[in-house]
């Protein structure tokens, strides 16, 4: 007779393979600790660091031993996205990706050839809880949290493309994509952290750009990182009865709170603040709304960046025309704020905010 413990023994030498480490979403030092209790020597990690960012396979580490290769292959991954759909724009600046992740879930980032170089607008998670009324990406709430791999995999598939497009690699980050880098604080400081890493992808911190609706602990815990990137605010409104009608999150956090976050920012990192302000038919875009905002801006350095409202099926609300937001800038401008009204590019491809994901996922 058998015994029943044998059964479970055999049981659990089947057990599934055991799960594999994403480099992408390892530091440096955690590659170099791992290594080291795999008993490696810990500068293989810088090593290895930089031939992952110079996206070169396992296999193909000269400077490695062929035995190390192989553990290398066994116990750890260098993470992709398959590519499920690309648009390029039709005055080919904009191009649009739509990525499946390994747990089957899509994700969508747009990169912009501009003159200062490629800049990759990346998605910090899949959904987004913040609800705000107009944009694509809440509709369906919060899905998940993407690990820092998961942030850079967009940056280094998109590069592969991008190079046989005969693009350059991207030099700038925007993390304006689907979600909220705020509420994914730990995960995206990792993101920044990793892009910026001198021995890696070493983009400097004043090219990366966080934008956020405005979670004011989160903005002051930022502040006090003391990096110098770019802060973008999503203000949308220059009161909190305006906000209120168009985002969530207005319930939680006043303008005034806001801003002076914004201000705290500023004087820990001497960078100034970019306003995002969505021009919304009859809603936000009235000229002494303009007059309100100005004097919100009052006295630290900032830049108001209008954006017409892209229409979508999710939000049924339509832009402001041309005269009100000519209107609107003047007024700003009288005031002596600084003001751009933010180039539309890839509109004939969804460029906006989680359009694409949401056409898709319908067609689906
Ligand atoms: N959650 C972050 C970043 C993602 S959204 C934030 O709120 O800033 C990036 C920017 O696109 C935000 O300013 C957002 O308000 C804006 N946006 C969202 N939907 C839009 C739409 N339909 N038209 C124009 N801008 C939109």
């Amino acid at each position: 007779m058998s015994n029943p413990s044998d059964k479970t023994e055999t049981r659990m030498n089947k057990q599934p393979e055991k799960r594999r480490a994403d480099l992408l979403n390892m530091s440096l030092e955690e590659i170099k600790s791992d290594l080291v209790s795999l008993g490696e020597e810990h500068y293989r990690g810088d090593q290895i660091y930089q031939w992952v960012y110079r996206d070169v396979a396992f296999d193909e580490m000269t400077n490695l031993s062929k035995s190390l290769r192989q553990k290398l292959a066994q116990n750890y991954i260098i993470g992709t996205l398959k590519q499920l759909k690309r648009l390029i724009s039709a005055d080919e600046h904009t191009i649009k990706y739509l990525y499946l992740l390994s747990d089957n879930n899509i994700i969508e980032c747009v990169v912009m050839k501009y003159r200062h170089g490629n800049t990759i607008c990346l998605s910090t998670q899949v959904g987004c809880a913040m609800g705000c009324s107009f944009c694509a990406s809440a509709t369906g709430g919060l899905i998940r949290q993407l690990n820092a791999g998961e942030m850079m995999a967009q940056v280094l598939e998109s590069n592969r493309d991008l190079a046989k497009l005969g693009w350059n690699p991207v030099s700038n980050v925007v993390l304006m994509g689907s979600g909220e880098p705020l509420d994914n604080y730990e995960n995206t400081m990792k993101f920044i952290h990793q892009i910026h890493h001198p021995k890696g992808y070493n983009m400097s911190y004043r090219n990366i750009t966080l934008s956020t609706c405005g979670l004011v602990p989160k903005m002051r815990a930022l502040a006090d990182e003391g990096l110098n990137i770019n802060l973008a605010v999503s203000l949308h409104a220059s009161n909190d009865n305006v906000r209120k009608k168009i985002m969530k999150v207005a319930n939680v956090y006043s303008i005034e709170e806001i801003i002076d976050a914004s201000r705290y920012f500023y004087a820990k990192t001497g960078r100034r603040i970019t306003f995002e302000y969505v021009m919304i038919d009859g809603v936000n875009d009235r000229p002494e709304l303009a007059a309100e905002l100005s004097q919100l801006l009052y006295g630290f350095p900032n830049h108001v960046n209008l954006i017409p409202l892209n229409e979508n099926k999710q939000n049924k609300k339509k832009r402001s025309n041309n005269t009100a937001i000519r209107e609107f800038m003047s007024v700003l401008r009288s005031y002596g704020i600084n003001v751009t009204i933010r180039r539309e590019m890839g509109s004939d491809i969804q460029g906006a905010c989680g359009q694409l994901k949401a056409d898709f996922m319908e067609k689906l």
